[in-house]
């Protein structure tokens, strides 16, 4: 099939091939195939694998992972998936794609190597722009549509640690918002982070949601590393989610180690939650993600260990609440993000 996209009041071809039906039942393995000139090739594609799984009457999930190549659980978790699930138990449709921007993922970096960009900051993508816009384009115009609800799973990749959790976005379409809680609550994570006012209209799930998708996100895991723990997260959230969605018999199971029977909604209330570093040093950190903090406490400390006259300087937290993201790497430069803090979620007076 060529890849011809509809995007609202024209037609724009895309350069990416598709050989999936999408409304072919059974199942379907293949790949959609991106054009990459390079010097061993001039006529290369990337090759990245999508797997359509399709058994009677029920609703389009898309699982993605791998939009970042350092985030690993997620591309476990839907390979796994797609290549153990038998057909006879599905009902509805499942498009899965487990390493969506596969340059970053064989490279195991956040961004691309073909052109330096965050696949996750290039939509809706442009389909004569760079690799990863045009593959953004693609994702968005041919993959997007098709889902009735949508799980795009990520970790803190290498900057940081995070505490299991799912995210949204506080939609501003009630039901829809509804709608999306309580998909978060049957994926189980131990948290739930609800946004509002962060400028992430270049997301894959800011995406999903302008089409009207019930969609979340995930963050499970850090440091560069495979979590055990976001693995097994991961792999129990997808099943529950499409347990809730009907697209799967059992019972859904939301226990958490902590005793919990299910999930702590939270919010990332305002920019006091984020403490950022005011030079370029080694960040030595006091907390571990999950870990319970005060406002005004030392988050950490930045050594200068270059320079025998240069005093360390202390990091504060600007609220209180449960760490949600915690620094990872070491050296840290002027203006990362340290830690960002969550609290107890609060609907907004709107
Ligand atoms: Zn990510």
């Amino acid at each position: 099939m060529a890849g011809t996209a509809s995007t609202g009041a024209t037609t724009v071809a895309s350069r990416v091939q598709c050989t999936i039906d999408f409304d072919k039942p059974g199942r379907q393995a293949g790949y959609l195939r991106a054009p990459q000139s390079r010097n061993t090739s001039g006529w290369g594609v990337v090759e990245i694998p999508i797997y359509v799984l399709q058994n009677g009457e029920g609703p389009t999930l898309l699982l993605t992972g791998g939009v970042h190549g350092d985030e690993y659980e997620g591309q476990i978790t839907i390979s796994r998936l797609a290549q153990t699930l038998p057909l006879d138990q599905l009902r509805g449709r499942l498009v899965l794609l487990p390493a969506v921007n596969i340059p970053a993922v064989l490279n195991a970096t956040r961004t691309s190597p073909i052109d330096g960009r965050d696949l996750n900051r290039c939509f809706p993508g442009n389909p004569a722009g760079t690799f990863s816009e045009m593959l953004a384009h693609f994702i968005a115009a041919r993959i997007v549509p098709l889902a009735d609800v949508a799980v795009e799973l990520h970790t803190a990749g290498h900057s940081a640690d995070c505490t299991p959790s799912t995210n949204m976005h506080y939609v501003a379409d009630p039901a829809l918002r509804e709608q999306t809680l309580a998909l978060a609550a049957a994926f189980g994570a131990p948290y739930n982070v609800v946004f509002w006012g962060v400028d992430e209209g270049a997301t894959l799930t800011s995406t999903l949601e302008r089409k009207g998708a019930i969609t979340i996100g995930t963050e499970i895991g850090g440091w560069g590393r495979v979590s055990v723990e976001g693995v097994r997260l991961g792999e129990r959230g997808v099943r529950n989610v499409m347990k809730h969605l009907g697209m799967l018999a059992g019972a859904i199971d939301t226990s958490q180690r902590s005793g919990a029977a299910g999930t702590r909604h939270m919010m990332v209330r305002d920019a006091a939650c984020y403490s950022f570093a005011p030079a370029s040093a080694v960040f030595e950190p006091r907390h571990l993600a999950g870990d319970a903090v005060e406002q005004g406490q030392t988050a950490g400390f930045l050594h200068f260990v270059e320079d025998v006259d240069h005093a360390p300087i202390e990091v504060k937290y600007g609220a209180s609440g449960i760490l949600w993201m915690a620094a990872g790497p070491g050296r840290v430069q002027r203006g990362d993000c340290v830690a960002v803090v969550m609290q107890d979620y609060e609907a907004p007076r709107d």
